[in-house]
């Protein structure tokens, strides 16, 4: 947890469910703005809210805001969405299990509930701690597909690129226990770092640590200074999508290598969560 983090705020919003346009989106929310979690890789949501004047300082980005109304604001939007929606995504610009504030996690799992109840499927993607509860079938769809994102092992890369999120073991323990318990789960192994930036990297241990998932994409690092200084970058990710590819195949997992990380993209693998559309399932 993170000890300096800031008290939780509250806004009310007049909507919250949105199609996405990127890569890979179908509908998603974002209930909570800005996030605790402060990752420096830089965080692709907090570069958004800079440009978009919703933030000012990375200090501010630290500071959630949980949007109360997201319960009452889904009674209103399902009905009139849900023909159209196939799956909603949580989230692409904010962490809804972030580390270190029980009120979200408890608006994250009403809001699962909700969607499934509405027979609608939740795939959730996180850097904190999924809780076990998300095991009860009784209150949450089997249909869901549960997702961490993993790049290292290394917990000093960890302390320096995402200082406030959850422990790499603890994350992935909370994970293999919904897959054990025989719910779906994935990983985001992007943006993955070069090794000049994460000294201990090491994709082989990674991808071992992971064998257990249904589904891992796996991304390279933009955006970062010292990661484009990396001579040979190009060859690098091309050398780790093929390492990746090969792990899936020879372990049955499906994998998306996302566009731009390889010489030549594949976009056949890019359908992984709905068969008709490709999506990006990232927060960053
Ligand atoms: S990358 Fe994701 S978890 Fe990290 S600060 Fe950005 S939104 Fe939060």
């Amino acid at each position: 947890m993170n000890k300096t983090k800031s008290k939780l705020r509250y806004k009310k919003r007049k909507s919250l469910l949105y199609k996405s346009g990127v890569e890979y989106g179908d509908w998603c929310l974002n209930h909570i703005e800005n996030c605790a979690h402060g990752c420096k890789f830089p965080c692709y949501a907090m570069m958004m809210a800079k440009r978009f004047g919703k933030i000012k300082t990375y200090a501010d980005w630290l500071c959630p805001i949980l949007v109360e109304n997201s319960l009452e604001l889904l009674d209103k939007e399902i009905p009139k969405y849900k023909k159209n929606i196939d799956f909603v995504h949580l989230c692409f610009m904010t962490d809804p299990f972030m580390c270190g504030y029980p009120e979200i996690e408890d608006m994250t799992l009403k809001i699962i509930g909700k969607l499934n109840q509405n027979d609608i499927k939740a795939t959730v993607l996180t850097k904190g701690i999924f809780p076990i509860e998300l095991t009860n079938a009784n209150k949450y769809s089997q249909k869901n597909e549960y997702g961490i994102t993993l790049v290292s092992l290394n917990e000093d890369f960890k302390k320096e690129f995402e200082p406030n999120t959850a422990k790499y073991n603890k994350r992935l323990d909370s994970l293999r226990k919904l897959h054990e318990a025989g719910l779906k789960t994935w990983i985001s192994m992007e943006p993955y770092p070069t090794p000049n930036l994460d000294k201990k990297e090491n994709l082989s241990k990674l991808l071992e640590s992971v064998k257990f998932v249904d589904k891992i994409i796996f991304g390279k690092l933009n955006y970062n200074v010292v990661s484009s200084r990396y001579k040979g970058g190009m060859d690098f990710y091309n050398k780790c999508a093929e390492m990746v590819i090969s792990f899936c195949k020879k372990h049955d997992i499906e994998y998306h290598i996302k566009f731009g990380t390889q010489k030549t993209d594949n976009k056949k693998t890019k359908v992984l969560f709905k068969k008709e559309k490709a999506k990006q399932l990232t927060c960053v």
